[in-house]
C-alpha cells in the first residue's frame, strides 16, 4: 500500500482512511489515537479516544471525566486491528505516558512519533526505536545549532547557584506536564533533599506522577498567603512560566529567575523573558538526536510535522531519504 494512502494530512489532523481514525486531531473527530497528554495533541471532545493509560488519566485530570464519549487503553507493544489496519503504541520518551503510534497495512508501516526525545528523563519510559518504512518526526529543534547539553549538568548549575545565593529564592519556570516533574526528579537525583515548593497549578499533575510511582521527594505548596518572604530564602520554587508575571512571583525574596526549556539555547529568548539563569532542558530531540533517530528507524522516507522543517528536509535529501513536510497546523511549542 502507498504510504500516502495509509496516512494523510487533513484539516482535523493526520488521518488513516483504511482505519478511519485520526492521530492527535486538533478538532473533534469520531475516533482519535492520542500520542500524549500535552494540550496541543490531546484535545477534548472526540467520540472515541485510544491512548496509553497515563495519557487517558492526564486527559481526565485536565478536561474532566467527560473528555470523550468512550475511551480505550492502549498497552505498549501490543498490536491491535482497527478495520484491518494494525496499530501499536511504543514509548516516546517525551512525558509520562507518551507514545509513538505505529500504523501498518498492506506491507507498509508508518510510525507517527508525536513528540519525542532521547535524553535522560527519570519520569518516563525511554524512547524505543521501531523499524518502519516511513517515520513521521516533529521538528521543534531541527536546526544544527540546537544541541542540548546533558540535563544533569544544567541542574547542577542550578544547585551551584542555590549554594552561592542562600538568601535568594530560585524560581524555576517549567511547564506543568512533564517538564516540572522532570526538573524536580533530576534535582532529587543530584541529592537535593530539602522540600521543593510548587505553584498550585502543578499540584494535580505532580500528585499523579507520584501515584504512578515516581519519587519527587517532599513537595510543599508555594501558594500560602500567610508565608512571609523570608520563608522562601534559599529555597527552590517551581511554577508554570505563565505565573512569573503574576503577583504570585512577587512574594519571593530577590528571586533568581530560571527557566527550563530547550529555547534557553537562544540568547534572545533568554533576554526577552528576563531570565537570569537559563536551564537548557528540553523534552524534544536536538538536531543530533533527530538525525540519529531517523537513521535508526531504517525508514526510507521521512515526513516532517510541526516545527522547522527545511533543515531536516535538506538533510534527508543529502542522506538519500525521500522527505516531505506535512504542514499540519495547530501544534505549538506550548509544552516546551
Ligand atoms: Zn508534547
Amino acid at each position: 500500500m502507498r504510504a500516502s494512502s495509509l496516512l494523510q494530512p487533513r484539516p482535523e489532523g493526520l488521518y488513516c482512511p483504511p482505519g478511519d481514525f485520526f492521530i492527535d486531531p486538533v478538532r473533534p473527530v469520531k475516533r482519535a489515537l492520542i500520542t500524549h497528554g500535552h494540550s496541543d495533541h490531546a484535545r477534548s471532545g472526540h467520540a472515541h479516544v485510544m491512548a496509553t493509560r497515563e495519557t487517558l488519566d492526564i486527559m481526565r485530570l485536565r478536561y474532566g471525566e467527560d473528555f470523550a464519549s468512550q475511551t480505550q487503553e492502549a498497552r505498549l507493544g501490543e498490536t491491535l486491528a482497527i478495520n484491518e489496519v494494525r496499530i501499536s503504541f511504543h514509548p516516546a520518551g517525551h512525558v509520562l505516558g507518551s507514545a509513538q503510534i505505529a500504523v501498518e497495512h498492506g506491507g507498509t508501516r508508518i510510525v507517527a512519533s508525536g513528540d519525542y526525545k532521547r535524553s535522560e528523563d527519570p519520569t518516563c519510559l525511554a524512547f524505543e526505536t521501531v523499524p518502519c518504512d516511513v517515520f513521521i518526526s516533529e521538528a521543534t529543534f531541527a536546526l544544527p545549532v540546537f544541541r542540548h547539553p546533558p540535563a544533569r549538568d544544567e541542574m547542577r548549575k542550578l544547585l551551584d547557584s542555590v549554594a552561592q545565593f542562600p538568601e535568594r529564592t530560585h524560581l524555576i519556570g517549567a511547564y506543568a506536564l512533564g517538564k516540572a516533574q522532570r526538573v524536580i526528579a533530576l534535582i532529587r537525583k543530584l541529592g537535593y533533599d530539602e522540600p521543593i515548593f510548587i505553584h498550585g497549578a502543578l499540584i494535580r499533575l505532580c500528585d499523579y506522577y507520584r501515584e504512578r510511582g515516581l519519587d519527587l521527594g517532599q513537595l510543599l505548596p508555594a501558594t500560602q498567603d500567610s508565608a512571609s518572604k523570608s520563608d522562601f530564602a534559599g529555597k527552590i520554587v517551581v511554577g508554570p512560566p505563565s505565573a512569573f508575571a503574576d503577583r504570585w512571583a512577587r512574594r519571593f525574596p530577590d528571586p533568581v529567575t530560571a527557566f527550563a526549556s530547550g529555547w534557553m539555547r537562544v540568547r534572545q529568548r533568554v533576554r526577552q523573558r528576563g531570565v537570569e539563569l537559563p536551564l537548557i532542558i528540553s523534552d524534544h530531540c536536538d538536531w543530533d538526536e533527530l538525525t540519529q533517530t531517523i537513521r535508526e528507524t531504517g525508514a526510507s522516507e521521512l515526513w516532517v510535522t510541526h516545527g522547522r522543517e527545511e533543515a531536516l528536509l535538506r538533510w534527508s535529501e543529502l542522506n538519500g531519504l525521500k522527505a516531505r513536510p506535512l504542514h499540519l497546523v495547530g501544534y505549538e511549542d506550548e509544552a516546551e
